[in-house]
């Protein structure tokens, strides 16, 4: 068995398929997923999807490339969202300077907000970098976080910085670009421990080889794991084991049906 830890099945890509989608999941051994949304009306449809699947979980917050739109209402929903049985986790949250209009003040804002309700309600959180990785260190330091409670999605840092992320007590998660040729990850995921990692597949984003490219979607997760199997000379049983560990313990999905 496998966990996607971060999928965005309520985009439209799914949209003709989407049962298809959680049907093939499951038959190629992807028992749960974690939806996780970008905005308020991204996390209704993450939870109407927990609702109708038992095996399908959600992550309910607001992406730092959204943050700029996002009112004081918005966040008091987010809060009341939050609350529901099958959120796992607040997330995604964090910070993004590739998509270079959206202000650092506004999405350091709505970062420490979110923090801070995960806090409260003692959820973990979905951490989104991208190009943006000093920055959130500093915003987690300010915050007064010594101990993470939750994941760095889509790491695509150095071995370095999974070493601060690490020290810091959170959890590390690879995503397709772990299988790209050429791709610097490799060494990286040799040098995190199993027991701190997670899989996702960020779909339909982020396909693994030999699909890159095309849509993703979390059936392919198990490339990822082969990949990380080869990466660390141990069976696949093993990362699957493991992995699924983890997210059962860091998401408390035992707990939930
Ligand atoms: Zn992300
Ligand atoms: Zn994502």
């Amino acid at each position: 068995m496998l966990i996607d830890t971060h999928a965005h099945l309520q985009l439209s890509q799914f949209d003709n398929d989407r049962d298809d989608v959680i049907q093939r999941a499951s038959a190629a051994g992807v028992e749960k997923i974690i939806v996780v949304s970008t905005d308020v009306v991204s996390s209704r449809q993450s939870l109407q999807l927990a609702e109708k699947f038992p095996g399908i979980y959600a992550a309910v917050g607001i992406h730092p490339c959204d943050c700029a739109a996002a009112t004081d209402d918005d966040f008091a929903r987010l809060a009341e969202l939050a609350q529901h049985p099958k959120v796992v986790a607040i997330g995604e949250i964090g910070m993004d300077f590739y998509w270079k209009p959206f202000s650092a003040e506004l999405q350091q804002r709505a970062f420490v907000r979110q923090l801070h309700l995960a806090n409260e309600l003692r959820r973990p959180v979905i951490i989104h970098n991208r190009e943006a990785g000093a920055a959130i260190l500093q915003t987690l330091q300010d915050a007064g976080i010594i101990n993470l409670f939750g994941v760095f999605h889509c790491f695509s840092e150095n071995t370095e910085y999974a070493q601060r992320v690490l020290a810091l007590g959170g959890h590390i998660s690879f995503t397709g670009n772990l299988t790209y040729k050429k791709s610097p990850l490799p060494a990286v995921a040799a040098q995190v421990p199993l027991e701190r990692m997670l899989l996702e597949t960020d779909a339909p984003f982020m396909a693994p080889a030999p699909q890159r490219g095309k849509r993703n979607e979390p059936a392919l997760m198990v490339h990822l794991a082969e990949k990380l199997a080869e990466i660390k000379n141990i069976p696949l049983a093993e990362v699957a084991r493991q992995t699924t560990a983890n997210a059962l313990a860091l998401f408390g999905l035992a707990e939930r049906i």
